[in-house]
């Protein structure tokens, strides 16, 4: 069987003129559904003098303010008595979510059965996008539950013809893989690579377990992450971005970026510290903007709304994948960004100097690491501890060069403060499975800011 090329073909290859037609038209139906329907917008537009009829197309919504999460928690209990940004009748709620409440109050989202379907079919996409089709079987890993993202993953099989195994974990048994064969696995970079320590420990080799193609998604990861799992598993891993606020994107075989679908959702970036929206090829916040059809229903409407993500919009024009739909860079949580000697680095620095080719020799890839004051005044030292196969036969001084090289990278900024001692690094190895955030509960924090007086993040 071969897999198809589109999920929905006319749309993801349409061209500009088409696409901005139905993007616009869209557009139009939301904002004045938001205004109809969503307590909280209704009095946004009062209050801040906005006519929703005169917001007419995409270009539109750069003029309007920008909402947060921090909106979201005002608008709900127990700040509020009931949920403001619920823009349906109860009637018409099929599920209720939660986001993981990593930074205060869970934020709630509720989902009509149209909501499931438009995630669903993102997700459809993206799968269809990575090869995925008729005869594959894939493993969720992904936690379901309260988070929307593996529900609507499931829901994405139906008219792909592929069979979803809903693990919700990558701690599954290994008999699993034997039996069921899967084709394909969704999990984390550090989860698929702990998989396929347990696989080899079994005796299955991972290249040799019938998975053909990884979806990693969950975190961002560095380029040096995805090649160290896909050399593991002898197969290709393709990134994805999802969040309960609707901004599912996925990567295709092309490896140029990540589609967003742009009739199913609005992206915009946004500089907050230059508090105006940027070019393609510039930094910023991803703003999203839910789009929903004529006649259609929205449980949780969000227009202009600052995801704390950030990314790079890459292109605009047709991929070899032959979709039009626009691409961008593996978004970065802001909340994992940190500030040092003058220079930013983000979470995903760190990986890209962990995994450094020669360093997998001796590394399992798990990690964690420490901001600590250096020695100097408003000096840093990132203190990282690498967990690896045999710490006693390990090139530790090559680890170190070769962990410095790759996370200075490039980075004018980070070699400067590297180079005036603004910025030091300490290593220490650890047998397997004794890192602090294993012992933890919930989502790991591997680069954790201990400093004190020197403000973390800008
Ligand atoms: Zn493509």
């Amino acid at each position: 069987m071969t897999a198809p090329r589109y999920y929905r073909e006319a749309v993801e290859t349409a061209g500009r003129d088409a696409l901005d037609g139905i993007v616009d038209e869209r557009v139009r139906y939301t904002v004045r559904y938001a205004a109809e329907h969503s307590p909280f917008y209704r009095s946004w537009f009062r209050e801040h003098g906005i006519d929703p009829a005169s917001v007419k197309e995409h270009e539109d919504l750069l003029s309007l303010p920008l909402i947060s999460g921090k909106t979201i928690r005002a608008n709900q209990p127990p700040v509020k008595e009931d949920f403001l940004f619920r823009s349906v009748d109860w009637g018409d709620v099929f599920t209720v979510h939660e986001t993981s409440g990593t930074s205060g109050t869970p934020k709630a989202f509720f989902l009509t059965w149209e909501d499931w379907e438009r995630y669903a079919e993102k997700y459809a996409r993206s799968f269809v996008s990575q090869g995925f089709g008729p005869g594959d079987r894939v493993v969720v890993c992904s936690s379901y539950g309260m988070n929307v993202g593996a529900n609507t993953m499931t829901l994405a099989g139906r008219g792909t013809g592929m069979t979803i195994i809903p693990e919700g974990t990558c701690s599954f048994p290994v008999r699993v893989i034997t039996s069921f064969r899967p084709t394909g696995i969704v999990g984390s970079v550090f989860k698929l690579l702990g998989l396929a320590r347990r696989l080899s420990a079994e005796g299955i080799p991972p290249a040799e377990s019938g998975v053909k193609r990884l979806v990693a998604g969950g975190e961002s990861f560095a380029p040096e992450a995805r090649e160290h799992v896909a050399g593991v598993w002898g197969c290709p891993v393709h990134n994805t971005y999802g969040s309960t606020e609707g901004s599912m994107c996925g990567e295709c075989v092309e490896h140029t970026g990540l589609h967003v679908p742009e009739d199913l959702v609005h992206m915009d970036v946004y500089d907050p510290g230059m508090q105006s929206f940027v070019r393609d090829g510039e930094c910023g916040r991803i703003v999203l903007s839910t789009l929903i059809a004529p006649g259609e229903k929205c449980g949780t409407l969000l227009l202009n709304y600052d995801t704390e993500d950030t990314t790079v919009v890459l292109a605009r024009d047709r991929c070899a994948c032959g979709r039009t739909h626009m691409r961008i860079l593996n978004p970065q949580r802001e909340a994992e960004t940190f500030r040092a000697g003058g220079a930013y680095f983000n979470r995903v620095d760190v990986e890209r100097g962990v995994f450094q080719q020669e360093n997998m020799e001796y590394l399992t890839g798990e990690y964690e690491a420490f901001l600590h004051n250096g020695e100097r005044e408003g000096a840093t030292d990132l203190q990282v501890t690498l967990e690896c196969t045999d710490p006693d036969r390990t090139d530790r001084e090559g680890i170190g060069d070769r962990f410095t090289r790759g996370f200075i990278g490039s980075n004018p900024f980070l070699r400067a403060a590297h180079d005036g001692g603004l910025l030091t690094f300490s290593f220490s190895f650890a047998c397997i499975g004794t890192l602090e955030h294993q012992k933890l509960k919930g989502r790991p924090k591997r680069v954790v800011d201990r400093r004190s007086g020197i403000g973390g993040r800008s």
